[in-house]
């Protein structure tokens, strides 16, 4: 059995940034508390709470002198400016990328652009991006790009994470319905890489393993382009969900994992495989470890 690990495979830089400025921040004030959950991984926010980070939904419960995560997803201004009026220290762990996505929409909207947010309504990166203009549309199908009325400007910003093949099919749509389309591909290179190396390794392997939070809106994204591809491709959280059955007679395994994955779960995934196929018992043809990172 051939194991082959995505070569960017885990941990976005502006991931492991903000996990870097928590445990720093951790060092710092035990009274330390994450607005919402610092990255969309169960196992890596058990982790942080082990170290004493505690996680909050609503600002409700904050008080004066608490220290407060902003996480990479960043958040809107309104957030921003309750957190100061409580008196709280904030540590603004937004990824860059993300405030660039904020400072365009911005740009658009003070050009006089109406503003379409190309992303999950849901998703706290979108709903930061919306916080920053004043009338936010925002799409995440094509069936909603579709139902937008004809207009005569509109600019375009997108979340990071968006599906590349999504974003093209919308703009060529509203290429067709609008008279002067403003667009910044906002897609940040460490999604579209993730992606492409997805949809490259499915190609190559007999089965693919994708790790990461079942609530990570990109480990979710690599998932159904692996899936397109490869119909034996298989989104886990951990090692404890892989079923043996999956790899009859399959000669080869391909991983990656989405950018809010450490690298401490993908190397337990591929361990546990490495032992799952010792001897070659499943697919009965000896083994290749060859866990190393290639594609
Ligand atoms: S995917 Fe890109 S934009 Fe999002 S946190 Fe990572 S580096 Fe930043």
């Amino acid at each position: 059995m051939e194991i082959k690990v995505a070569r960017s495979a885990g941990f976005c830089w502006g991931v492991k940034r903000a996990v870097n400025m928590a445990v720093e921040t951790l060092k710092e004030s035990k009274n330390t508390r994450c607005l919402g959950e610092l990255i969309h991984n169960k196992r890596e926010i058990e982790r942080l709470k082990k170290l004493g980070m505690s996680f909050i939904e609503g600002m409700d419960e904050l008080k004066e002198g608490d220290t407060v995560i902003i996480r990479s997803h960043g958040v809107s201004p309104k957030v921003i400016k309750k957190l100061k009026e409580k008196g709280t220290h904030i540590v603004d762990a937004t990824c860059p990328f993300v405030k660039d996505v904020h400072e365009k929409a911005m740009k658009l909207e003070r050009e006089g652009y109406p503003v379409l947010i190309l992303g999950n309504p849901d998703h706290p990166e979108v709903i930061g991006i919306a916080g920053h203009i004043k009338e936010p549309m925002i799409a995440s199908t094509i069936e909603e790009v579709e139902a937008l009325p004809k207009m005569t400007k509109l600019g375009v910003v997108c979340q990071t994470t968006l599906n590349l093949n999504f974003f093209k099919e919308a703009i060529a749509l509203l290429s067709s319905k609008v008279k002067e389309l403003k667009v910044y591909n906002t897609i940040c290179s460490a999604t579209s890489i993730r992606q492409k190396e997805a949809k490259e390794l499915a190609g190559k392997v007999d089965v693919m393993l994708i790790i990461g939070g079942k609530n990570s809106s990109n480990t979710t994204k690599l998932y159904q382009i692996s899936k397109s591809v490869n119909p034996r491709s298989y989104h886990i959280e951990s090692k404890e969900e892989i079923k043996e059955e999956w790899f009859r007679g399959a000669r080869s395994i391909g991983i990656t994992a989405g950018a809010s994955t450490p690298k401490w779960v993908i190397d337990e995934v591929v361990s546990h495989l490495s032992t799952l196929f010792k001897g070659g018992e499943l697919s009965g043809r000896g083994v290749c470890q060859t866990a190393g990172r290639e594609l």
